[in-house]
Formats: structure tokens, C-alpha cells, sequence
């Protein structure tokens, strides 16, 4: 039978920090994806679009205020540029005040074709930016960060794992934690005994139902301990 073949995602990243974000993407699960071209990242230096020759992308703040704020000028070419190139599913802005990253957005994310992720800097961007380009923004939590690349690479990194073939054990990622509600069981692997430390011994009973039951039993435990919100939430996943 044919393999079903995978249309790559397409994500290009805006940013005056190419370097910062550079390397998640040189490691691990998500290099090995790029390089299996499961998925293309482009990292797009914003400096490139700036309309003067100190290439400045940022300036003061209308009405006073201390820190800059990123210009709408080379922004705006910057996209204008590779919407020539492809539609877009969606235009990101990685911004605090977003909407919170969870694992069902991940999966969300992983579904789309392309899409543009724009990371701030300094104040943030213009809020002309964000009223006529922006068609999504997410923050990856409640604290503030001195860029968005960091938790751009949040995103890409829970968002890349997701995608069909590029986790070899393809239940893997399904088993995870939050994707079906649950909080992961705990994991062992050798020595089965650690100096008096023991594996349960359900799991070396090699009984796959047993293991299989009480691994569920453990992530209900888990999930009722740690994050009993998460029965709350009814919504489809
Ligand atoms: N003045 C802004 C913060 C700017 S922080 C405010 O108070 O909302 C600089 C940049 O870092 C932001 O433009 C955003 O791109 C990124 N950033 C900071 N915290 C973030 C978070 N929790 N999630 C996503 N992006 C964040």
C-alpha cells in the first residue's frame, strides 16, 4: 500500500533575533522533522524590511513613555512580502495578553498548512500591527518575557512533535500528557532496582491488559492530584 504522504507545514518566523531562535530547531525530534521535510521553518530577520540604512525597526513611543515599540513599516513589508509567496492560515502574534497556548491549540496549530509567526520585541509592535495583520495571538503564559522567539519556539517546538511521522512511535505523542485530557502515568525504565528503589512490578509482569489498566488508573490519580481542573473541561480535544 502507497504511505499517505504528509503536505509539509510551512512556518516562517519574524524576528530581529534570527540567532535566538536559531537552535531549537538544530535539535532532537523537531531537527529530525525538518530534516525528513515533514516541516519547513524560515527565519526571516525583520532588519532585512527596514527603510533606513542604521536598519531601524523600532522607536519611541507616541505620548512618552519609557521603551520602544516596534514600527509598522518594516512589519508590514515583511508580510507583504511572503503573502506574495502563499496565503496564510493564520498571522501570529506571540503576546502576553494572547490567547493562553494549551495542548489543544497545539493540535489545532499542527493541522494548518502554513502560517507567519511574528515575534515582538522591546513594548511590542505598533498596535496598528496587530489591528490590521494579526489574525491570531498566543502567549505561552501569564509572566512577561523580553521577546517573543522564546515562546515562539514553544509553540513551533509542541505544534512540530504533533505532526504524522515525525514521532516513529506514532502513539507516542498521543499518550502524552493533556492529549486526551490526562496527565501522563509515571515511567520507569532500567535498573529495576535502584539500590533499594523498586519498579512497580505490574509493569515486569509483562501482562499488557494489567499494564494498560493500571497505567490508566495511575494518570486518573495523577490528573484527580495535580490538575483536577482538568476534568472540568468538557471541551472536544
Ligand atoms: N509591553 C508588553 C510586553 C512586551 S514583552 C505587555 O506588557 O504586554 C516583548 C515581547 O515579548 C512581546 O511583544 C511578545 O512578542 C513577547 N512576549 C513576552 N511575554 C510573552 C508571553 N507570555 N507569551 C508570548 N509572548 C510573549
Amino acid at each position: 500500500m502507497k504511505k499517505k504522504k504528509h503536505i509539509p507545514l510551512h512556518i516562517d518566523i519574524i524576528t530581529v533575533l534570527p540567532k535566538l531562535i536559531e537552535s531549537p530547531f538544530e535539535h532532537s525530534i523537531v531537527k529530525r522533522a525538518i530534516d525528513k521535510k515533514l516541516v519547513k521553518v524560515n527565519i526571516i530577520n525583520l532588519r532585512d524590511y527596514a527603510s533606513d540604512k542604521y536598519k531601524h525597526v523600532d522607536d519611541y513611543m507616541y505620548g512618552g513613555g519609557a521603551g520602544m515599540v516596534m514600527m509598522i513599516e518594516p512589519i508590514a513589508k515583511c508580510i507583504e512580502a511572503l503573502k506574495k509567496k502563499r496565503t496564510y492560515d493564520e498571522i501570529i502574534y506571540m503576546s502576553p495578553d494572547g490567547e493562553l497556548f494549551d495542548q489543544k491549540m497545539a493540535n489545532n496549530i499542527s493541522l494548518l498548512k502554513n502560517f507567519i509567526i511574528l515575534c515582538g520585541h522591546y513594548k511590542g509592535v505598533d498596535e496598528r500591527v496587530r489591528e490590521h495583520f494579526i489574525t491570531k495571538e498566543i502567549s505561552i503564559g501569564d509572566y512577561v518575557l523580553s521577546g517573543g522567539e522564546l515562546a515562539a519556539a514553544v509553540v513551533c517546538d509542541a505544534v512540530i512533535r504533533l505532526i504524522p511521522g515525525v514521532i516513529s512511535d506514532e502513539t507516542s505523542a498521543l499518550t502524552d500528557s493533556f492529549q486526551d485530557g490526562l496527565i501522563s502515568p509515571p515511567a520507569y525504565t532500567r535498573p529495576a532496582d535502584f539500590k533499594g528503589m523498586k519498579v512497580p512490578d505490574i509493569l515486569l509482569s509483562g501482562n499488557t491488559k494489567n499494564i494498560e489498566e493500571w497505567r490508566h488508573e495511575k494518570s486518573l490519580e495523577r490528573t484527580e492530584k495535580r490538575r483536577p481542573d482538568l476534568f472540568k473541561d468538557t471541551s472536544p480535544r
